[in-house]
């Protein structure tokens, strides 16, 4: 027994508050690690160090370790450019038109790819998680916002615009009191349904002076987890702040189930550590405004399985390609 020569990829994912880069191999062992906190607020070019910097250090590991460099795969917020590697805009870290392959062209050399970061995690989720068995499947991360990736027919699907499956902003709320979105409509599924949302809704039902635990709290502890732990405490009022999400959750994917006909939509996103909370409300919903027909072939609604992970091992596949990691199966 001993470390064994392979094939591995450098795979970064990066959020607007935490860098998660993997060494994985192409047999799907993450053979390296390192974790540090976004520098967003030290502006574009010192996010993009950081990137590089860890990137680097990676690959300086695979490299003790006599391992085979594939490539390095990188997962971004917003809109991104695939074909072209580049950012097209990426407001929580100041990047717009950003050209991320021929910066990192200068630092490495082997081949680089770029994608959204959910459509990375969605990668990561059909190569080892809970997208595996499936072909065709929606993937749904509810965290500050909502982004969704969607393998159909065994291929992720992007669109002309990069911008496919934004499912976080369909519209499920109507009229004067329909909350503001972030992408500055109002009624977004993400505006009712996020973990933002869920922060906001038990600030407002603890400012009404309800009954509830969340009283005892000043307004800015309220969010999404603190409600979470107190409806699983037994609060009625942070239990009724939660369906309420998971009702609108459930809207948003028998959309989704109606219009793309998946064999599973897999749920990941901070949010989905509360699986148990928001599951049976999810659950009721689908299968009561799903079509028929449609359901007949979900097998389920589903939590990822790959956490944090999800997008860095799904980067580090954009690179391993067919064999390791490719969707298309
Ligand atoms: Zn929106």
């Amino acid at each position: 027994v001993g470390s064994r020569a392979e094939r591995v990829a450098v795979g970064v994912d990066l959020g607007g508050t935490n860098l998660t880069g993997l060494l994985v191999s192409d047999r799907g062992t993450v053979a390296g690690r390192e974790l540090r906190a976004t520098p967003a607020a030290l502006g574009a070019e010192a996010v993009l160090g950081a990137v590089l910097d860890v990137a680097s250090g990676l690959a300086g590991q695979a490299r003790e370790l006599g391992h085979e460099i594939a490539g390095v795969g990188l997962g971004i917020p917003g809109p991104v450019d695939a074909d072209r590697g580049v950012c097209l805009f990426s407001p929580n870290l100041g990047w717009r038109d950003l050209d991320v392959i021929s910066r990192f062209r200068e630092v490495f050399n082997v081949p680089v790819r770029i994608d959204n970061d959910v459509r990375a995690a969605t990668l990561g989720e059909a190569w080892l998680g809970a997208g595996h068995p499936y072909r065709t499947f929606v993937c749904l991360t509810v965290g500050t916002g909502i982004g969704s990736g969607l393998v159909l027919d065994g291929r992720l699907w992007r669109g002309p615009g990069y911008s496919a499956g934004e499912l976080g902003h369909i519209p499920v709320v109507d009229g004067p009191d329909a909350p503001p979105c972030g992408c500055g409509r109002r009624g977004c599924l993400e505006a009712v349904a996020s973990g933002t949302a869920i922060g906001r809704e038990g600030r407002r039902a603890a400012s009404r002076g309800e009954p509830t635990s969340l009283a005892r709290l000043p307004a800015e502890d309220i969010t999404a987890r603190v409600v979470a732990e107190h409806a699983r405490a037994g609060d009625a009022t942070a239990a009724r702040v939660l369906r309420r999400a998971a009702v609108y959750l459930g809207l948003g994917i028998a959309t989704a189930v109606n219009l793309l006909n998946p064999e599973a939509v897999i749920v990941g996103g901070r949010v989905s550590r509360s699986w148990d909370l928001i599951q049976p409300e999810v659950t009721r919903v689908v299968s009561e405004k799903g079509f028929p027909p449609n359901l007949l072939f979900l097998r389920g609604v589903f939590p990822a399985e790959l956490g944090e992970d999800a997008g860095a091992i799904g980067a580090a596949s954009l690179v391993l390609g067919p064999g390791g990691g490719a969707v298309s199966r």
